[in-house]
């Protein structure tokens, strides 16, 4: 092989490695979105299940309080009921103490609910609790590796760029210069002939450039321009 075939080769292997770790930097502020979305998700979540709970006891508290304020009324009544002294007022005094027993009678069934529900919706809470601040712990770690993991791609892209001069300055500006233009399109600039078909845009060689191939001649694919080399 040709040394220009092997350092040019040696040179897109760093090449490569760069462009894959600028890819990675650029996911990175991605994905640092979406973990803190997933934090806020979690937060506001816990806020509307606790919400739910302290609605759930004021609702319990109010029916007690209605309970209360019919027991007053049916005492009162009653207080009152030496001063009756009709049948028919007799009657629809009972009635009312009937009617208003019937009242706390709803307002004790929908107190059993509610408790029942407020027993449910603790005890979700706690457990979600639980699950809450694990979630936020792997999250906040999540996002710290994120942060180390930034630092650490940057520092490597410097030295790979650092190499990859060095790297350059032995191969003649004529190469370079084709490479570095094919560098900024998609796939390797440089290219091995397999089955006489070029390794980017897989189109079949002309039988001159495939001559200049096995020489190891500087040649560009007829199609797609990439330079190509041949191996055995
Ligand atoms: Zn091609």
């Amino acid at each position: 092989m040709k040394k220009w075939i092997e350092d040019l080769l040696e040179l897109q292997t760093i090449d490569m490695r760069i462009r894959n770790m600028k890819m990675r930097l650029e996911m990175l502020p991605k994905e640092k979105i979406s973990l803190e979305a997933e934090l806020k998700k979690e937060e506001s979540e816990i806020k509307s299940r606790s919400e739910h709970t302290k609605k759930t006891e004021l609702a319990i508290k109010k029916a007690e309080s209605s309970i209360a304020q019919v027991n007053d009324t049916i005492k009162k009544i009653q207080s009152n009921s030496s001063m009756v002294k009709k049948n028919n007022e007799y009657q629809a005094m009972m009635s009312e103490i009937a009617q208003n027993k019937a009242k706390i009678s709803d307002f004790e069934t929908e107190e059993i609910t509610l408790l029942d529900e407020l027993e449910k919706a603790k005890s979700e809470l706690k457990e979600f609790e639980k699950q809450f601040q694990a979630k936020v712990r792997s999250i906040k770690e999540n996002l710290s590796e994120l942060q180390q993991m930034e630092g650490e791609v940057r520092e490597e892209i410097n030295r790979l760029i650092a190499e990859r001069g060095l790297k350059e300055n032995g191969i003649s500006q004529d190469v370079i210069r084709l490479y570095s233009r094919l560098l900024k399109t998609a796939g390797d600039p440089l290219v091995k002939v397999n089955n006489d078909i070029c390794g980017n845009c897989h189109l079949k060689l002309t039988p001159q450039t495939l001559a200049e191939t096995r020489k190891g001649s500087v040649i560009n694919c007829d199609n797609c321009q990439h330079l190509l080399y041949y191996a055995e």
